[in-house]
């Protein structure tokens, strides 16, 4: 499932292709995805040009020339190819946005979990937007943020960090990793856990992300036309997925709980 650094890297990738280009037209073979395309699409953007790229969250936005914005969530199993016009159809390539220059965005979901739609111009705030948490990579995200939101909750720490309206982006796997890099342990209670340490696990959560969005710029080749390769940060991985396995750092076996449904790993020695 696509997590805000492969989205990030999505957005990087296709930039290029896009930026600048003018819509021809938008081709929807299937409008039944987590929300309905929009019947007039097509209607509403047509000859538009795509005047930049941005993301909030998992959903990348097209910024139109008429103020409205493209918004494409990649679901669970979504992809974005930049192809040429013509390019052979595979079963479920839903939508083509087809570009000036003889090339097409196309957007290609098995699963259907996905989403492409616009927010007008005119409406101050999309509402699947409304009530996210701040960027991790934005100012307003710190140490003393984490601390100030955290304060009498007893929810576990990391169920506290993968909270999308306390900070976006923060998944499972980033959210293990970066407690570990952090020395806290997922399981303390989010109110227990001090200011200094909050500074220093924003840090780690940023870093954490940061990684896999590098990473992840080296397989932008192979998106723009194969396969886009997910699962690239696995090998880097401290607990996530290791649980019996000795820690990187101090050997110790790593331990696997639940907290909150989710599969938890953390090392008991070096994270307390
Ligand atoms: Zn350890």
């Amino acid at each position: 499932m696509p997590e805000l650094p492969e989205v990030e890297t999505v957005r990087r990738g296709i930039t290029p292709f896009v930026e600048g280009r003018r819509i021809r037209s938008v081709v929807v073979r299937e409008s039944r995805m987590r929300w309905p395309v929009p019947a007039l699409l097509n209607e509403q953007v047509q000859g538009r040009t795509i005047v930049g790229t941005s993301r909030r969250g998992k959903y990348l936005l097209l910024h139109l020339d008429s103020g409205d914005r493209l918004l494409i969530h990649l679901g669970m199993s979504g992809r974005l190819f930049v192809l040429d016009h013509g390019h052979p159809l595979v079963k479920h390539d839903h939508v083509d946005i087809e570009l000036d220059d003889g090339k097409l965005l196309r957007f290609h979901d098995p699963r259907r979990f996905g989403a492409v739609l616009l927010w007008l111009h005119d409406e101050p705030a999309h509402p699947l937007l409304i009530g996210m948490g701040p960027e991790p990579f934005s100012d307003e995200f710190d140490g003393t943020y984490l601390h100030r939101l955290s304060r009498g909750r007893s929810a576990a720490v990391k169920t506290f960090v993968m909270d999308g309206r306390i900070v976006v982006g923060a998944g499972n796997i980033y959210a293990a990793e970066s407690l570990f890099r952090a020395g806290i342990r997922p399981t303390r209670a989010a109110g227990d856990v001090s200011r200094p340490r909050y500074d220093v696990l924003a840090q780690k959560i940023r870093d954490v992300l940061n990684e896999a969005i590098v990473q992840g710029g080296t397989t932008l080749r192979d998106f723009a036309g194969a396969d886009g390769a997910s699962g690239y940060f696995q090998q880097d991985l401290y607990v996530y997925g290791r649980d019996t396995l000795p820690c990187r750092r101090c050997a110790t076996p790593i331990k696997r709980l639940v907290i909150g449904q989710r599969s938890s790993f953390f090392c008991p020695k070096c994270q307390r």
